[in-house]
């Protein structure tokens, strides 16, 4: 049987209760097999995350860890250099049948982006593109973004077929919770309980994580 996996990056510094749950509706939603929360190394002329790779990657098993459904893939981190999400793929593919369906989540701010990355028309050579619609999105997507989603979108994220090669919307409302905002309450020594599992709340305080500004 093909195997259904959902990708989903970011740099969770730290993971939170907003990944979490779009990740588990996405997965229930599209029935996958497994998703895959992949933390990803920040390129050198973004502003670098506060938790080392280490830390960010340990917050993330310990949020998973009672999780049948999600898990970790530390590919990016193990890199030298941050990776282009095209490597990523390539390198997933290569450890799986070919008849295995990828499924990458992006929200429809990164999805705007998408012409802005490196090989960006590759991807769906590997993977199908799911993009988390928000009820409040305003930003247009350029032409040549346009013309893709024509050509290949489907109304139905769950008639999404195949290894790869489509583009499926889904409509999500996000939880009102963002990493930046988990650091600022922990830099104002404010709570940060019920924002971020409990396992990844001891962590943090273990390891004396954002307590100074952001
Ligand atoms: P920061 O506040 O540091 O920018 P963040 O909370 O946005 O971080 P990221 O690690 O940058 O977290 O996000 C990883 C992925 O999760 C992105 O695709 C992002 O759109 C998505 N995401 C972030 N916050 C939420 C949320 N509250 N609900 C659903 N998805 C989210």
């Amino acid at each position: 049987m093909a195997k259904r996996i959902g990708l989903l990056g970011g740099t969770f510094d730290p993971v939170h209760i907003g990944h979490l749950r779009s990740a588990v509706e996405v997965a229930q939603a599209l029935a996958l097999d497994e998703l895959r929360l992949i933390p990803s190394a920040r390129p050198p002329h973004r502003s670098q995350p506060q938790a080392s790779a280490a830390q960010r990657l340990a917050m993330a098993q310990l949020a998973v860890a009672g999780s049948a459904l999600l898990r970790v893939d530390d590919r990016e981190l193990k890199r030298e250099k941050p990776s282009y999400s095209i490597d990523t793929l390539e390198s997933l593919r290569a450890e799986l049948a070919a008849d295995d369906q990828l499924f990458l989540i992006l929200g429809w701010d990164a999805f705007c982006g998408l012409p802005t990355w490196h090989r960006w028309q590759e991807l769906l050579l590997h993977c199908h593109i799911l993009v988390l619609q928000r009820p409040d999105a305003d930003t247009e997507a350029a032409d040549e973004l346009r013309n893709l989603v024509a050509a290949r979108s489907v109304s139905d994220p769950q008639a999404l077929a195949g290894p790869g090669g489509q583009i499926a919307f889904i409509w999500q409302t996000p939880l009102a919770v963002s990493a930046t905002q988990i650091r600022a309450l922990i830099a104002q020594a404010k709570s940060a309980q019920f924002l971020v599992p409990d396992a990844v709340l001891a962590y943090i305080h273990a390891h004396g994580l954002y307590r100074g500004a952001n």
